[in-house]
């Protein structure tokens, strides 16, 4: 009650979060109060006029929760990454009108996503939204969650009419790193942010790392950077026109080369065959990494990216060549 006051005297959130049921990874820790707490959600919604919403992971979560009348539920990460889990909601929501959102699951499978989706709107529910809150990764990175934004921006392809929003708790797991998270999701025309906040973070039960006072999440949102999808200046459009223009030419000349690129390889892949030769030459490949990544240093070129550009011209040389090595020898039998 102390969270929702300030928040409703710092800031205009439009919806209310608490986990009250929260699946934790290991046992004996804070797993939330339960069923009793939907009484006091509902006193926040009552007494603040806001709408709320809660976790749900399992049917009788559900259930609860349209007795209570929870305005909006959501289904979390872990749970999206079983596919009887999600059913089972899915079952307990036929022919019931409450809006659901749904976060990515644990790791990084966009079907399994899509899925959940599918299952949810099967069932019948018209409001969907998605929570993109990041993945479990090996990569090492500042952030507790990997973005993977590339993921975020597929679900929004496959899905243009499902709103996204952000949960930058999750993702950045370090109240410091919350700031970028968000704006970068608003960069990214996400319609919202799921955002934890307490009144005192530090003696927070769960994720305490990542609580923002309501003072401090007041703070972020006034400084949060809301960009639009078109200006009103009307010298924008030319110049983004004139700028993709140039860009479409540049696209043109990449795939022209990368044409001449591939038909070399066809004949190298040949000729090789001929000699008896291996597609793999490591020593070559070698060469190619570090000549070119010594190129993209002196373009101040990120080199990651050229590597991994170079990565995929390499896979591709290299499917090519085994294609042809199990082919008949003229060049207009070689699969493309
Ligand atoms: C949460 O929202 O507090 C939570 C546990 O999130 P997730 O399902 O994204 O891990
Ligand atoms: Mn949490």
């Amino acid at each position: 009650m102390s969270t929702a006051r300030l928040l409703v005297d710092l800031t205009n959130i439009k919806l209310f979060r608490a986990g009250i049921w929260k699946p934790r990874t290991r046992p004996e820790t804070f797993e939330g109060v339960g069923v009793e707490a939907l009484e006091w959600l509902q006193n926040v919604r009552s007494t603040f006029d806001l709408p709320v919403t809660t976790e749900v992971a399992t049917s009788e979560h559900v259930e609860a929760c349209l007795k209570a009348e929870i305005d909006v539920l959501w289904i979390g990460a872990r749970t999206v990454s079983n596919p009887f889990s999600i059913q089972e909601i899915a079952d307990a929501l036929r022919g019931v009108d409450v809006p659901v959102m749904i976060k990515n699951p644990i790791i990084p499978d966009l079907q399994l996503w899509v899925g959940a989706i599918e299952r949810i709107r099967n069932a019948g529910i018209k409001t969907i939204a998605a929570i993109h809150r990041g993945f479990s990764w090996m990569d090492k990175s500042i952030y507790r969650n990997s973005p993977k934004w590339d993921l975020a921006i597929a679900l929004k392809t496959i899905f243009p009419d499902i709103d996204m929003i952000c949960d930058p708790s999750h993702i950045a797991g370090e109240r410091s790193l919350i700031k970028e998270v968000a704006q970068k999701a608003m960069d990214l025309d996400m319609k919202g942010l799921m955002i934890e906040s307490h009144v005192d973070p530090t003696n927070a039960w769960s994720d305490a790392k990542q609580q923002l006072t309501p003072n401090d999440l007041a703070v972020l949102i006034d400084d949060l950077i809301i960009r639009t999808l078109n200006s009103d200046n009307p010298l924008f459009k030319n110049k983004l026109d004139e700028l993709r223009g140039m860009i479409d030419e540049i696209d043109e000349v990449i795939v022209d080369q990368l044409q001449k690129r591939m038909s070399l390889i066809n004949e190298i892949g040949l000729y090789k065959k001929e000699n008896g030769v291996t597609v793999l030459q490591l020593e070559r490949w070698e060469d190619i990494l570090k000549s070119r990544i010594q190129w993209a240093k002196e373009s101040n070129l990120n080199i990651e990216f050229v590597r991994k550009i170079l990565e995929a011209i390499h896979t591709e040389s290299i499917r090519k060549q085994t294609n042809i090595m199990n082919t008949n020898n003229s060049t207009d039998k070689i699969e493309d």
